[in-house]
Order: C-alpha cells, then structure tokens, then sequence
C-alpha cells in the first residue's frame, strides 16, 4: 500500500544542517500498517529529528515499533523490539512489544477488587492474577485513534481511545490520551492523561523492550544499569507485593551505584519471575541533579561497547524493572529472535496490585480529576 505524507504545515520551512535550537522538523509520515479482523484500518507515524534519529508507531496499542539512534560512532540502530506486520502484533509471539498497557499495567492479585463497596472480577490471564488490562480488549490490543502534530518541542502523535464502561471488567467510560513526542535531544516523551465518570483503578505504562546493541542482538546481560530506588516491593510466588517497601541495601535490588544486569541476575534463577521482574520505588528528590521539574530521575542504562545510554525520567513513583526472563525468541521485525534476557523494560507506574494495597499509592481516579503520567526515555551516546 501506498505512504501517504500529511502535510502539517511548519511555521518554519525545513532548513537543513542548522543548530538543534533553530532546527525545525520534517513532516510526521503516515502510512498503512493494515486492517485488524474486524476490518479497522491501522496507521504507522514516523517522526524524525534534525539528527535523524527516527521513531515509528501504530494505532494499535498505540505501540513503539521502532527507533532509530546512534551509537558513539554515529552507527544507527533500531534498539526496540516489534514487528513489521499487524499480524504478528495480534500473534502470541507478542510478548507486549513496545504498546500502552492498561487500564490497570501490571499484576492484580486474583483478579479482584473492591471500591466503593462493590466488588469487581477481571479476567485471570497470568497464573492466578490479573495482568496488564485484560485478553480481548486490554488497550494494547484495542486500535487507538492517532492525530500527528509538529511542535517547537518536535514531532509526535497524540493517541486517543475511550474504553466504556464495564469493559474488560472495569468500571466508568475511561477517555484517554497519550501523547508521543520525539525531541531534538533524541528523547521519546510520553503523556498519559485520563478521565472518567466513575471511580476506576487506572495505572498506565509503556512496554518497550530494548537492547541497546540493538533490537535482536543476543544478551543484555553485559548492560549496566543504575536504578534510583532505595527501596523495592518483594513479592509473593505469583508476583504479587507482600505489601513490605523493603530497602534495596544489601540485596541484589541494589542498583544504586552501576552494575550490569548479568552480575547478580542468577542469584534470582529459582525465584519467583526468575529474575528481575520487580517495582523499584522510586527516591523522588526533584532537587537533585538529574531532576527535571517534576520529573525524577528513574533509571540509566549503559551498552559499554557502543556506548548507548538510555535516561528514565518520569512522575510515577514506581519503575517496573523486567529483563526479559519469560522471552522464549519469538521470531521480530528483521528476523532476529528475541531470545531469553535479550531485552529488558522500565515500566514507570504505580507499584503492582495497588488497589488492594492499603499502604501503596491510590492509584484510584475520580469523576472531575484528570490522571496525568509523564514518561521520558532519552536516549545519547558517550
Ligand atoms: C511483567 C512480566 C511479564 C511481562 C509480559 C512485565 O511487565 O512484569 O512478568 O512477563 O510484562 O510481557
């Protein structure tokens, strides 16, 4: 099928080999990624930078199928896992690849809960608990509605989705929005806001695995990772939180000074998820250096080869830090497989089962107030 180009109409013409201060930004693509069973036609954006860096989506859980950064030697790679075909999205080879999950990411204990003094059953689809939404219509598998727009922030996609009431077992019509962006500083920002008519748990997150050798490549153990968390949520057999905020001190949680993700992960072997598949709580001291605003520095992840660095800011207090261990190398985009530990996730969210947790965060929205989420992946060379 054919690419079709919407123009956007730039303040600015493209002026090409200026400053990243005064550069302005080619048009967002947007072409056909085909038609799901039912017949709804699904759209893939591509948004570029002035340093070419480029970053592809679909209306399909309004998903990250693909971005484009160099390394040291100014060598791109794609670093994210996906697809190059909608059917393949829609195939259970999809381990979540690179989509919005929700409306509530993460585990819930039994697949139940309680507000308001009424009880709610979702579906159970991870052992005894609830995982990341739902089966059918979990909203990375919904088709989203995506709008592309230019701004002096850069390129992006604004995607849309109302999910009605009593969907996937949830209550009130939940209307939300996520907002892609990519910058001139190689940064993939994410805004999430919600609303609803009714009290409903919402907790969103973004599923993107990566390697930064790029997608495919065979290990991120050699990966080094610093996580800005004292503390952690352990977890019962089935990943739910026993409801401790356990410090990180001693253990192999502690990621507060650099270690790669190989030197201690066997440790975790014969424990439940095993591997690192636990909620980081995250040291909100928006003072320090690091801090953005009300962004927290969540997480760095360095490649020592090719020298890529992934930067996690966000406002979530909690970071889901998943290395893969369920991969069993689904077939991807170029034909690589994604084999076992060869990418991993930093899912900024509220800590898992929260609704049932008295002592975490309220991850509980109300009629009148708006569910607000920011998430910056940044990614540079050194
Ligand atoms: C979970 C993993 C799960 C994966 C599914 C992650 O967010 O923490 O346990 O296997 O999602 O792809």
């Amino acid at each position: 099928m054919r690419n079709r180009t919407i123009l956007l109409r730039p303040a600015v013409a493209v002026l090409v080999g200026l400053s990243a201060a005064t550069a302005t930004f080619a048009d967002v693509k947007v072409g056909d990624f085909g038609m799901t069973d039912d017949g709804t036609p699904v759209k893939v954006y591509t948004l570029t930078n002035s340093h070419g860096v480029v970053a592809k989506l679909i209306d399909r859980g309004a998903t990250l199928i693909e971005w484009h950064v160099p390394d040291k030697n100014g060598q791109m790679a794609d670093v994210v896992f996906g697809f190059k075909d909608l059917a393949s999205y829609g195939s259970e080879r999809n381990s979540y690849f690179g989509c919005t999950v929700g409306r509530v990411a993460n585990r819930t204990a039994k697949g139940k809960f309680a507000l308001n003094g009424k009880k709610y059953t979702l579906a159970v689809n991870n052992g005894p608990n609830h995982l990341h939404g739902g089966i059918k219509r979990s909203l990375d598998k919904v088709v989203w509605h995506g709008e592309p727009f230019e701004n002096k922030s850069g390129q992006g996609v604004v995607f849309t989705y109302t999910s009605p009431d009593g969907e996937e077992g949830y209550p009130g019509n939940l209307s939300i929005k996520v907002t892609y962006t990519l910058t001139d500083d190689n940064e993939l920002r994410i805004d999430y806001e919600a609303t609803t008519d009714q009290a409903t748990p919402v907790n969103l997150t973004n599923h993107t695995y990566f390697n930064l050798s790029g997608a495919g490549s065979p290990t991120i153990l050699d990966h080094e990772v610093m996580l800005n968390a004292d503390h952690y949520t352990p977890v019962d057999d089935t990943l739910i939180p026993t409801g401790e905020i356990a410090p990180v001190e001693g253990t192999v949680f502690d990621f507060r000074d650099f270690h790669t993700i190989g030197e201690r992960v066997k440790e975790l072997d014969d424990k439940p998820g095993g591997g690192y598949d636990h909620n980081f709580v995250l040291n909100s001291r928006p003072a320090e250096p690091g801090a953005r605003g009300s962004l927290t520095l969540a997480a760095k992840v360095r490649e020592p080869k090719g020298g890529r660095v992934l930067s996690v800011y966000t406002t979530e207090p909690g970071v889901q830090f998943y290395v893969g261990n369920f991969l069993t190398g689904a077939e991807g985009k170029n034909g690589q497989k994604y084999n076992y530990r060869s990418g991993f996730c930093l899912e900024t969210q509220h800590y898992p089962d929260s609704i049932n947790q008295p002592n975490f965060p309220s991850i509980v929205l109300e009629p009148g107030e708006t569910y607000t989420h920011t998430c910056v992946y940044q990614i540079q060379a050194e």
